[in-house]
């Protein structure tokens, strides 16, 4: 099996094995041995609980550079709805829009139009799903490993339809690679998100495990596509 990826790291160095992060763990991830902590990556679901409590800052989100994002010929931003609301009342989302511009993308995309078109899946996959039931959606991918690590008998529950910023990407590299006529492995879709599961989802889908015993999906079932071939990630601290 390969080694799970996470959206942060433990510096040994200045951990102080203070425990914070051992106590709010919710799946017991964290162990402190010798005075440092350590991670169990299998049961870590990407929470996020341990960064905001180390008193001394030793796990942080890790993230890229922008400059790596140089070697795509276009790049474009797929802002997260929960981004906007980040900024206050006088920054709306034709502004945060614009400064991503100017910092070097060349198109934003804003996907609420892909979310509705997965709520009317959801909806049809509802009706012709032939139980168990209650179906757990998987729009979160903290949701989607909490099940699988702590409750793995309620996995066939998980709703197997895409995640909006799977589609969303899909989307807007077969609609630029048309347009512009540069082959989609040169666009770059940068996922935009407060939120440190879903950034990591990118490179790691909690759900495609779901997707791959699909009863029912937007199209077929598909393969677990390399991590190059996946939209990118950013973290919002860098921009
Ligand atoms: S991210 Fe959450 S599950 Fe993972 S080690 Fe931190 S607290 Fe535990």
């Amino acid at each position: 099996m390969s080694e799970l990826k996470h959206g942060f790291r433990i510096n040994t160095k200045t951990c102080q094995g203070r425990m914070h992060c051992m106590r709010a763990c919710p799946t017991r991830a964290i162990r402190v041995k010798n005075g440092k902590a350590g991670l169990i990556s299998e049961l870590c679901i990407d929470c996020g609980l341990c960064l905001t409590v180390c008193p001394t800052e030793a796990i942080a989100a890790t993230t890229i550079t922008f400059a790596e994002l140089d070697r795509f010929k276009f790049k474009v931003a797929v802002v997260s709805p929960a981004l906007f609301a980040q900024f206050g009342m006088r920054d709306t989302p034709e502004s945060v829009g614009r400064a991503l511009l100017e910092l070097g993308f060349d198109a934003v995309w804003e996907y609420s139009v892909d979310i509705e078109l997965i709520d009317r899946a959801i909806a049809a996959c509802v009706k012709k799903w032939p139980g168990p039931f209650p179906l757990i959606s998987n729009s979160c991918p903290v949701v989607v490993r909490l099940v699988q690590v702590a409750y793995p008998s309620m996995v066939e529950q998980l709703i197997p339809v895409d995640a909006p910023r799977e589609i969303a990407a899909r989307e807007l590299k077969r609609r630029y690679s048309q347009e512009l006529g540069i082959a989609a492995e040169d666009i770059a879709a940068i996922y935009i998100t407060p939120c440190l599961a879903k950034t990591i989802s990118i490179l790691q889908p909690a759900e495609e495990d779901i997707l791959f015993r699909a009863k029912c999906s937007i199209g077929e079932p598909r393969k677990a596509s390399s991590p190059a071939s996946r939209a990118s990630i950013i973290s919002p601290s860098r921009v």
